[in-house]
């Protein structure tokens, strides 16, 4: 299976991170080895001193498909989540400023917490609330009708470039709020005030 992650797709984080406004959704790719599944633990990464939590929701996809339209791109995802996209924010600036790829800063060991999936019928997916607590306290909250690609848009756009396989989990992005997570931390993600994700970082 693979990762694939939208940036930039809240405009207040955007802003934050004193970013571009894109035109087209920003992708990129974490391999398998970054999951981090069943609420196991975060170990603090040796090359880095700024991680960041980035809490996104996630599509899972449900059967394989390319160049796939817009107007079916709901037809390959049944299932939602919530994960975080840790990100080495030291090393992604000093990748940014030389122009050159992200992969060492978004795609290392344990970079994607995810959450149980569960089915999306019964949610209104252009107004999906979420949030994310570190040890309790309210840090990043995020709806889904802020977006500036929706999901069937982002499915639709990433099939043009990567065949999406049965398993493949998209990051959709994250709102504002993001900021540096410590070992010690607590964090716990919930949809539409559902608690789905809780892990420490050690
Ligand atoms: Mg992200």
């Amino acid at each position: 299976m693979k990762i694939i992650a939208i940036g930039r797709n809240y405009a207040e984080h955007i802003k934050e991170l004193q970013n571009e406004r894109p035109d087209e959704p920003v992708v990129f790719l974490k391999p398998d080895t970054a999951l981090l599944k069943d609420n196991s633990p975060f170990y603090y990464p040796d090359f880095s001193k700024d991680i960041h939590h980035e809490v996104e929701i996630l599509l899972k996809i449900s059967k394989e498909g390319k160049n796939i339209d817009e107007k079916f791109a709901h037809k390959y995802y049944d299932e939602i989540g919530i994960g975080i996209d840790f990100t080495a924010r030291d090393l992604q600036q000093r990748c940014k400023e030389k122009g050159l790829p992200w992969e060492i800063a978004k795609a290392f060991n344990g970079s994607a917490p995810v959450s149980e999936f569960v089915p999306k019928g019964g949610f209104d997916l252009q107004n999906l609330h979420f949030s994310l607590q570190i040890n309790g306290v309210t840090r990043q909250q995020g709806n889904t009708s802020l977006m500036l690609f929706s999901f069937d848009v982002i499915v639709a756009y990433v099939s043009r470039f990567f065949t999406l396989r049965k398993g493949d989990i998209i990051f959709t992005g994250t709102p504002k709020g993001v900021s540096a997570v410590q070992p010690g931390d607590r964090l716990e993600a919930s949809i539409e005030g559902k608690k789905m994700l809780d892990f420490e970082v050690k």
